[in-house]
């Protein structure tokens, strides 16, 4: 599904060097790198302030921690995505209220999130799924209107551009009260390693934020609040440093295989190619394919894993169907994604021949099955 040791292989002494330049410096935590990571993302997404730490997980729990909420409060997120969120907001005592999504776009559904809302409601958490930008502009009227806060989880969209009506352009993660991101090794921006950030526009948020992630501290050693302990390590952030600088040609990398996968798979009529939006980018974390519901996806899964091209099943179980996040309601949309949904090889590195080979493979098991 990713080439790592392949994108490794373009930047090899660039990374050794930052990472070298670390361990002699035996500044392990916190050192210039940290800052400089930070400072320049930060300048990436349009100015607003960065503060890492050390996973997407982490960035959402903390996030949550920083806005106040009292227990049994309701915090709604979509049902179709990965555990994270709804995890974190259960962790704090907080109650997930889960929403379906839209069947094309697989984001979050504003009007079931509308609906959702109680007079218990404090914040949605919006996920911006496989690196499209949910649709922000009508999210944040029905936070404002509602005085709900919005944490952003963007694990899977850094880079990403959101249109607003009006002309003003935003990178995913810089829109709601403070957004969050993952630098584990297969995201967009990866690192090699644990690793993440949280953004704010808001002063106070940054304090808050720094001072949960380190231990609830304000000043060495007198704590004022319950925090964590959460730090992006000196060597991930070198890495992290030589890779953001790449990381517009990745993502132009990963729209160039979509554009590839796309054309191949083109009105093709048990096949619905990934929706692109028109008010936002595509930075295609994950390329994922709509089966019509004659395909047997699972068998034809296994075929291509047999054929040598991998292929995932992003999600297979929606949140109100988790043991750990069990929820009644009416979650059509995503119970049908999660039976026809396929995922193909997406990363920096795929040649066109494997672009075709992928493709080809594809389109010929597909053909076998309904045969
Ligand atoms: C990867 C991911 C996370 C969690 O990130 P970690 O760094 O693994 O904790 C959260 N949300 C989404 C949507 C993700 O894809």
């Amino acid at each position: 599904m990713v080439d790592l040791l392949g994108q490794y292989s373009h930047i090899q002494e660039e990374i050794d060097q930052a990472v070298l330049d670390v361990v002699r410096s035996s500044q392990y935590i916190n050192g210039p790198q940290v800052h400089q990571f930070s400072d320049q993302l930060s300048k990436y997404l349009g100015g607003a302030h960065v503060i890492p730490c050390a996973n997407g997980t982490d960035a959402l729990q903390i996030a949550l921690m920083a806005l106040g909420l009292e227990p049994g409060d309701e915090v709604i997120t979509a049902t179709f995505t990965y555990v994270a969120t709804a995890e974190v907001i259960a962790l704090l005592r907080l109650k997930p209220v889960l929403v379906d999504v839209d069947p094309r776009s697989f984001q979050i559904d504003v009007e079931a999130v509308e609906k959702a809302i109680t007079p218990k409601t404090k914040a949605i958490v919006p996920v911006h799924l496989f690196g499209q930008c949910a649709d922000m502009e009508p999210l944040l009227k029905i936070a404002e209107k509602h005085n709900l806060f919005v944490v952003e989880d963007t694990a899977q969209a850094i880079g990403a551009d959101y249109h607003f009506s009006d002309g003003r352009v935003a990178k995913a993660g810089t829109m709601g009260d403070i957004g969050c991101t993952s630098f584990f090794p297969s995201k967009n921006l990866g690192c090699y390693g644990d690793g993440g950030a949280m953004f704010t526009r808001n002063p106070d948020l940054v304090v808050k934020l720094k001072q949960i992630a380190n231990h609830g501290q304000s000043v060495q050693y007198y704590h004022d609040e319950v925090g964590v302990n959460s730090r992006l390590d000196s060597i991930q952030a070198a890495i992290l440093n030589v890779k953001l600088k790449h990381l517009d040609a990745y993502n132009a990398a990963r729209r160039k295989t979509a554009d590839a996968y796309d054309a191949a798979f083109a009105n093709h009529p048990l096949i619905k190619t990934p929706l692109r939006l028109p008010n936002s980018t595509h930075v295609f974390h994950q390329y994922t394919l709509i089966l019509d519901p004659s395909v047997d996806r699972d068998s034809l899964r296994e075929s291509l894993m047999n054929a040598g091209v991998p292929a995932m099943i992003y999600y297979p179980v929606p949140l109100h169907e988790q043991k750990a996040y069990r929820q009644e309601g009416s979650f059509p949309i995503t119970e049908s994604l999660c039976k026809s949904v396929i995922s193909l090889p997406m990363h920096t590195e795929l040649t066109e021949e494997q672009q075709d080979f992928i493709t080809n493979t594809f389109l010929q098991l597909l053909e076998n099955q309904i045969q």
